[in-house]
């Protein structure tokens, strides 16, 4: 009999990406997606540790969900509920100590073993916890399984990170750098556009320190794997996320200037202008680095844009720091970027340091985003009058409209016909609002539209 799973995801795309796997791993036992937790069979929370009170707000969901399972049981059925992901992963024992009706708790390293853990809590006898780093990479242990269509596709290819900045979660959530064999990951792009993609977005938490060992033996960098990707049939576009500046090499810069299906527009997160702070938080770079970084891209691709991460008010952070952090935003300027107060994270090196009052915290975020917003209103708008490349990815609020992306992720939509989702049409931007553009369809009859 078909049963229902829901499965609620925070945080990064690699948490989008997992909760996809973990719906097919599943699929065999007869649980199929449903979109609310209201009745469903089986409950997983995918958690995200990155934010202050992540924990806390898993709790309060958590309590919700209690009631539903309540309600579930008083009706003669049972409900499982799972909590996976990184807040699982960093605390797995006091989920179990604070919410016993949870049944499974598993990390990002275990969820191969949903299948397993399932069956034994369906056997009751008390929940069931697996926040093990195990020797076999979970990748070799996941379905080859046709994904579900769409256009634009995500592609975990890396996990894990080295780096240890001393703000972030990472390194203890989901443990060492790993990089997947080349043909893994290649077999697995294969069976994404044979579903329908015609973009891919390759994922990792330090995407471009991928070193997976190749088919002729050898290891690539992700310079070469997107050499290899572009070469699918099918596929024009590709993408990928999260950088670290220190390990953007030559043969990345090469692969950004020689090919095409390589989209113009780069996450690549700074976090601070201020060398004192980029040292404190274990960077291991400097801004004038990150400038030269930037300068070689550039030559490289030069319409290549630039988005990236912030985080103000780190501890010891002091006026002049903040200024260098305008100062090199300012001299870079970003297409869009994601700037945060900083958070003091458990278990991380900074979170024991003196931490500045939230008031200087917040001021200084204010001046930040309006900067930001600022250099992404007239990157936006300086796209108009301009004909740029869309995919089209799905129907949008209008009826006769699509909506989707131009190179530079930018969320754009004009009437089309629905025959045209999974094309590269190009588009005459007209217009653009607070967060996408809108355009006319070259070639379609304006008169029509
Ligand atoms: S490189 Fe990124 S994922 Fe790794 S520790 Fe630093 S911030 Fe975290």
């Amino acid at each position: 009999m078909q049963k229902r799973l829901f499965i609620k995801t925070y945080g990064c795309q690699m948490n989008v990406y997992d909760s996809a796997r973990m719906a097919e791993l599943v699929a065999p036992l007869g649980y199929a997606p449903a979109e609310t937790p209201h009745g469903a069979d089986l409950v997983i929370l995918n958690t995200c540790h990155i934010r202050e009170k992540a924990a806390e707000k898993v709790f309060s969901e958590l309590g919700e969900i209690r009631r539903l399972k309540d309600a579930k049981e008083r009706a003669g059925e049972r409900m499982l509920v799972a909590v996976a992901g990184c807040v699982a992963q960093a605390e797995g024992e006091e989920i179990m100590r604070r919410a016993p009706f949870v049944d499974m708790v598993f990390g990002p390293q275990t969820y191969h073993r949903l299948p397993e853990l399932v069956a034994r809590a369906a056997r009751g006898g008390g929940g069931v916890l697996d926040t093990s780093f195990p020797a076999e990479p979970k990748f070799d242990h996941l379905p080859a399984t046709t994904p579900a269509p769409g256009v634009a596709a995500l592609l975990s290819i890396q996990e894990g990170c080295d780096k240890f900045c001393t703000f972030c979660v990472v390194p203890y959530t989901r443990g060492a750098e790993f990089s997947r064999p080349a043909a893994q990951v290649i077999a697995e792009a294969e069976r994404l556009v044979a579903a329908g993609a015609r973009e891919i977005t390759l994922l990792g938490q330090n995407v471009n320190a991928y070193h997976g060992t190749a088919r002729e033996g050898g290891e690539w960098g992700l310079g070469d794997l997107l050499r290899a990707l572009a070469r699918l049939p099918g596929l024009e576009r590709l993408r990928y996320t999260t950088s670290h500046p220190r390990d953007v090499d030559d043969e990345l810069i090469a692969a950004h200037r020689d090919i095409v299906q390589v989209m113009p527009f780069l996450h690549l997160p700074v976090q601070s202008g201020s060398d004192r702070i980029l040292a404190a938080m274990n960077r291991r770079h400097t801004a004038d680095d990150y400038r030269r970084t930037v300068r070689k891209l550039r030559q490289a691709r030069p319409d290549l844009a630039l988005s990236s991460d912030f985080i103000v008010g780190y501890p010891g952070e002091s006026d002049l720091d903040f200024r260098a952090t305008l100062d090199l935003v300012v001299e870079i300027g970003f297409a869009q970027s994601f700037s945060f107060k900083y958070s003091p994270r458990p278990g991380t090196p900074a979170a024991s340091e003196k931490q500045l009052p939230d008031a200087v915290k917040a001021e200084r975020l204010a001046e930040l985003q309006a900067l930001l917003q600022q250099q992404q209103r007239a990157f936006n708008a300086a796209a108009i009058g301009t004909a740029m490349p869309v995919l089209f990815e799905k129907p949008g609020r209008h009826k006769g409209q699509l909506v989707g992306r131009s190179p530079y992720l930018q969320p754009i939509h004009a009437d089309a016909p629905p025959e045209m989702i999974g094309e590269i049409v190009s588009v005459n931007i007209v217009g653009v609002t607070s967060n996408s553009l809108s355009g006319i369809v070259a070639g379609l009859d304006e008169a029509a539209q």
